[in-house]
């Protein structure tokens, strides 16, 4: 009968250490879930301060653009300026030629200028969207973090009580059960370290358990460990 009990608080150990990693894989989930948002947290903050970049690169051409702009401008109406003064055709030739590239090389920078202009403001665009999106992620970290603060100091509450049980239940094995078990979960690190007999064979791993072990086993003599898979044995009476 005494060897009766101790199975039974052995099968309650194991219950109550399956329900104790229940709670384990729950307080992983829900700190996963501000994980996760913290990571696109970080990839967002990555895109912003590189699309910064882009624009301040931008911004630094569109600043050096418009005074060669003006330079040119000003080229161009100088040499305006000097065809309406001049009378001799290679004169007139000359200055029409340069008025000609001039034109040329303005056409080029304003549509560089207009191409950096519309970038600009595309990445601006951009940039306001990517702060939208990190603001919201900002709230949701908060949000959740805050509801996952609570739940994870329930399970943690509940963890606590399972474990005081348990210790308990430990405690009042005998030392040579107690020693076993602690051996087989650390050894094996089975999420079930008992066995059940089942038509003269371990219910785990399915090999067949010898009739004299059996035996002792039911006549609660010994403690017996399956010679395969390492588990404890539990007697006939519990399967
Ligand atoms: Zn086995």
């Amino acid at each position: 009968m005494a060897d009766s009990i101790q199975y039974e608080s052995l099968i309650k150990i194991v219950y109550i250490d399956n329900k104790i990693n229940h709670h384990l894989k729950n307080i992983e989930e829900e700190k996963n879930r501000v994980k996760l948002l913290v990571e696109q947290h970080k990839c967002k903050s990555t895109t912003l301060s590189s699309k910064n970049v882009d624009l301040g690169r931008c911004n630094h051409s569109l600043e050096e653009k418009g005074p060669e702009l003006k330079k040119i401008d000003e080229q161009y109406n100088r040499n305006k300026k000097s065809l309406a003064a001049s009378t001799s055709s290679s004169a007139i030739n000359y200055i029409e030629k340069q008025l000609s590239e001039i034109s040329q090389k303005k056409k080029k920078l304003e549509s560089e200028i207009l191409e950096l202009m519309e970038k600009t403001e595309k990445s601006s665009l951009e940039i306001k969207d990517v702060e939208q999106h990190i603001l919201s992620l900002e709230s949701a970290i908060k949000e959740i973090s805050d509801e996952v603060e609570v739940k994870v100091k329930d399970q943690v509450q509940q963890i606590s009580q399972y474990e005081s049980e348990q210790s308990l239940l430990l405690e009042g094995l005998t030392r040579e059960l107690r020693t076993l078990y602690n051996i087989v979960i650390t050894k094996y690190r089975f999420k079930n370290p008992l066995a059940r007999v089942v038509n003269n064979h371990c219910n785990q791993c399915f090999i067949q358990i010898a009739f004299e072990d059996i035996i002792n086993l039911d006549r609660g003599k010994v403690i017996v460990t399956c010679h395969r898979c390492g588990r404890i044995l539990l007697p006939s009476s519990f399967s």
